[in-house]
């Protein structure tokens, strides 16, 4: 038998991490990693963070799964704390992020059901966008690396160029349902929606009876500097999935929605077995008294910024390598120019600097520290860059 014992769909790297320590892993041979990717924008407290140990720790010993079959008094408080510093005014909790997307695609084909419109059930999605891989969340996207060989999937997806209002607006008919989107697309390269699309969106659901979803998986829960990125647009969308660093670390999402786009989701149309247990509810309430505990948006804004500029400064210092940053917050990208590739510098920085980071589309390079990070994270991360680039860079022209 050739098969791995852990199914081989991820082309696994030799980092083996057995430890966290704040922002740091540490890998089975005892070396040290900066982790500038937070297990993909999870890690938000950075690891073993005590007071999320704790609460962990505190709650499995007290009481750790129940089932949707009873009242939930942890999650009826940590829904209503969403409710109360959201534009929502329900929730469903989920293990994970497509579960999250899968909820709010139900969630908007069931309103218009319930409106008596059952025939708008289409959705208009974009190109290089992530949502997830079951199959709904795989249908909601072109990319035919997610798609092939899943066929047939949910119809019922118009996918269009993304920051393009004309090409969504044209591809809205009498069957729509909604818009779904990312306001900062993560895995499709770190690019914000501009303000004028996502402005025009909002509008053009508001005209045409639809609703607007956005993913807010990657970007939102204090990634982009305010709790959610839409905030930093002056707009509301109708539904939100939710996910990353909703946990920290634990397996937790949650689909987010106003009353009345809710309104088709009543008893018996939706579930989950683990979705919302005592013991995720528990680490929701810690996670989230940290991230709107004082001074922290105020931190990730700062940090954002100096991280930004700092990066920014490399590309002069590095000729030819780097082409732009973008992203808000600390979700940022590093663009490589043709000539180089982002994936192999990602692995050049992991595996000769002890810097992890993630790549994403467009040949960029994601930089996702842990929101807790300090300004010696930064200049550490920087030297690690400029040394990787320069090294990098020698290899390339051996
Ligand atoms: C990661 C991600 C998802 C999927 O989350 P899972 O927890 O892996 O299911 C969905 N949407 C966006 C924007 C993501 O970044």
């Amino acid at each position: 038998m050739s098969i791995t014992p852990l199914m081989p769909v991820y082309p696994r790297c030799d980092v083996r991490p057995v430890r966290g320590e704040g922002c740091y892993l540490i890998g089975e041979r005892g070396e040290r990693y900066l982790d500038f990717a937070s297990g993909i924008a999870v890690n938000l407290l950075g690891h073993g963070h005590p007071k999320l140990v704790k609460a962990i720790a505190d709650q499995a010993a007290t009481l750790m799964h129940t089932s949707n079959l009873y009242g939930m008094p942890l999650g009826e408080k940590f829904a209503q704390r969403l409710v109360d510093t959201t534009f929502a005014d329900t929730v469903f909790f989920t293990n994970s992020g497509a579960e999250a997307v899968e909820c709010a695609i139900k969630t908007a084909r069931r309103y218009h059901y319930a409106n008596g419109e059952a025939h708008r059930h289409k959705i208009v999605t974009f190109d290089n966008a992530f949502h997830g891989r079951t199959l709904g969340t795989i249908s909601a996207t072109s990319q035919p690396k997610m798609r092939d060989g899943f066929e047939p999937l949910l119809p019922g997806f118009d996918v269009v160029p993304f920051n393009d209002l004309a090409a969504a607006t044209a591809a809205v008919d009498e069957d729509t349902a909604a818009i779904m989107l990312e306001p900062v697309q993560g895995e499709g390269g770190v690019t914000p929606a501009t303000q004028e699309f996502l402005s025009g969106l909002r509008k053009l659901c508001d005209e045409k009876g639809l609703l607007l979803i956005l993913d807010e998986v990657q970007c939102g829960y204090a990634r982009t500097g305010t709790f959610f990125a839409h905030e930093q647009y002056g707009l509301t969308p109708d539904i939100m999935a939710v996910a990353k660093g909703i946990g920290a670390g634990f397996p937790l999402g949650a689909c987010l929605a106003t009353e009345e786009a809710a309104k088709g989701m009543v008893f018996g149309t939706h579930g989950s077995t683990y979705g919302g247990n005592p013991l995720a509810m528990a680490v929701g309430m810690t996670v989230l008294d940290e991230v709107l505990g004082e001074g922290f948006l105020g931190h990730v804004k700062a940090m954002g910024a100096r991280l930004r500029s700092a990066l920014e400064q490399l590309i002069p210092n590095h000729d030819g390598m780097f082409e732009d940053v973008r992203g808000m917050g600390l979700m940022l990208g590093v663009k490589m120019k043709d000539s180089h590739d982002a994936r192999a510098f990602v692995a050049h920085l992991r595996d000769h600097h002890g810097l992890l980071t993630v790549s994403a589309g467009q040949n960029v390079v994601r930089i996702l520290p842990p929101l807790v990070i300090e300004e010696s994270h930064i200049s550490e991360c920087i030297e690690r860059i400029s040394a990787g680039a320069r090294s990098f860079g020698d290899a390339n022209a051996a």
